[in-house]
Parts: structure tokens; C-alpha cells; sequence
């Protein structure tokens, strides 16, 4: 082996090691746009996300591969923080995100984490028989989850039940129809529907507050909309979708809000979205 291809390998060996990881994307990706990820700090561009069935402009942090979802739901739990005080409540983090389960173990008094099948949380438990006392958390956080669940009213109500009155529940599902489509059975990753905003009426029978969190919400340097084609939908993967008109879709993070139901209202307008 010659001195110049082992100096390639280690620069290639240097570049792919995790810490330097997103310097070495910063540097061979210049052209790109810059971004901010408010999860990790990584500034600079962000990747594309590509499967065989699409390619996501711009959507991952190189550094801490966090997508739109993630930092939009980041942002909207760092602003809930600025209006409540976390160090006394104690959470349910249904299918723990790797990089949430530190701060979110840091904010909270007491975290807790659980999930369906996983085998590195704290309860092996399905969404819809929970079991957990009337009021036992203060917040419960489950993100991309309830389009995974056919009786998902049977989840929600569960979820309404363990929440205390003065607790809150993250619940974001992927918008990715004009209005929700229900699927026969599971499709598209195993999911029982394609919802679109009109989902989060669901909402409305189990809280008596809802906030409607958009990408439109907070400053464009964070990147938290979702720019894919699909016009060209339904595709092999997503055999059921309709096409959605638009390279540029929005995501939203719905933050549903306990105590005593008598008339829901929902501080932000779906029409606005
Ligand atoms: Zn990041």
C-alpha cells in the first residue's frame, strides 16, 4: 500500500467517524443551503432523505439524523417548557426517539419510557390497554404512533385517562393526505390511514383543548417542512395515497391539553395550515 492511498483511507476513515461525520458533509456539500438543527446545534446543510419510492429534499441533520418531524416537535416542547414548569412532571414516552430521551430525561421529574414491541424501555405496553393508574402522568408523548393502531380511539381515550388535568399529550401523526384516507387494513409501513389535518377533530372527544403546532410556526432556518413530489402518488410503497398537489407540505404537532371536557377548542385554525 502506498503512503498517498493510506492517507485516503484515513482521511476517509476520519471523515466518516461519528464527531466528524457532519464536518465532512459541511465540507463536500458547500453549494447546499445551511440549516439549523435545533436538536443538536449542527449548522450547515442538511441531507436529503431518499427512498426507493422518494426523495425528501433537505431533510436530514447530518449530525444527529433528526428529520423535520423531530426538530419541529423539539421546538414546540422547548415552548411549552417557556410556559410550564417540567421539573415537577412526570412523562410517558411512548417509542422513545434516541436524541429526545436525554433532554426529555433531563427536563422531567420522573421519565419514563414504553412501547409495543421494543425491548430498551421501561414497559413492554400497547397504546390501547394501558396499564396505568387514572392520572398518573403529566405528560405523554407519542409521536408517528396512532396511524400504526386500527382502533385508535380506543388508544386516545386511554391516553385521555392516565393524563392529570393539568398534564398534556404530544400526539403527531404524518400529514400526508388533503383529508384522512382509512385504509381496508395496514399499508404504507403498517399504517391503518393516511391522515390529513381534519385527522386532530378526532382529538376533540378526548381533550378540551387543542393547540395545533405548524411548520409555519417558527423561523425557516430549522427546516421543518417537508419538500417531496407527490403528485406522482399512489406509488408501489403507498398503493392506497392520493396525490397531494405541491413539492412543499406542512407538518403539524398537536398538543392536547387534560382536565374536565366540556367544550373543545382548537386555538388554531386548520384552514390556516
Ligand atoms: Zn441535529
Amino acid at each position: 500500500m502506498t503512503a498517498f492511498t493510506r492517507a485516503c483511507r484515513k482521511g476517509k476513515r476520519l471523515f466518516t467517524h461519528p464527531s466528524l461525520r457532519d464536518f465532512g458533509y459541511r465540507l463536500t456539500n458547500w453549494r447546499k443551503e445551511s440549516f439549523m438543527c435545533p436538536v443538536c446545534g449542527y449548522s450547515g446543510p442538511f441531507k436529503d432523505a431518499s427512498t426507493p419510492d422518494t426523495n425528501m429534499r433537505d431533510a436530514l441533520c447530518p449530525k444527529c439524523s433528526s428529520m423535520e418531524r423531530h426538530r419541529l416537535q423539539y421546538l414546540v416542547m422547548k415552548t411549552l417548557r417557556d410556559e410550564m414548569d417540567f421539573s415537577d412532571m412526570a412523562i410517558l414516552h411512548f417509542a422513545p426517539e434516541r436524541f429526545f430521551q436525554e433532554p426529555f430525561g433531563q427536563w422531567f421529574r420522573r421519565y419514563t419510557t414504553a412501547d409495543l414491541n421494543r425491548t430498551d424501555v421501561n414497559y413492554r405496553v400497547d397504546l390501547r390497554f394501558l396499564p396505568y393508574s387514572d392520572r398518573s402522568f403529566d405528560c405523554v408523548y407519542a409521536s408517528h404512533v396512532l396511524e400504526h393502531i386500527r382502533e385508535d380511539d380506543r388508544a386516545l381515550s386511554e391516553i385521555s385517562r392516565i393524563l392529570t388535568p393539568s398534564g398534556f399529550a404530544v400526539l403527531p401523526v404524518p400529514i400526508v393526505s388533503i383529508t384522512t384516507i382509512e385504509y381496508p387494513q395496514a399499508h404504507e409501513y403498517g399504517h391503518f390511514r393516511a391522515p390529513g389535518p381534519d385527522y386532530f377533530r378526532k382529538y376533540e372527544k378526548y381533550f378540551p383543548k387543542i393547540k395545533l403546532f405548524s411548520s409555519n410556526d417558527f423561523p425557516g432556518q430549522y427546516q421543518l417542512f417537508i419538500y417531496e413530489d407527490r403528485t406522482v402518488w399512489p406509488t408501489k410503497d403507498r398503493p392506497l395515497a392520493h396525490p397531494m398537489a405541491g413539492e412543499k407540505h406542512v407538518d403539524i404537532v398537536p398538543v392536547c391539553y387534560g382536565g374536565q371536557l366540556n367544550e373543545t377548542l382548537q386555538e388554531q385554525s386548520v384552514a390556516r395550515l
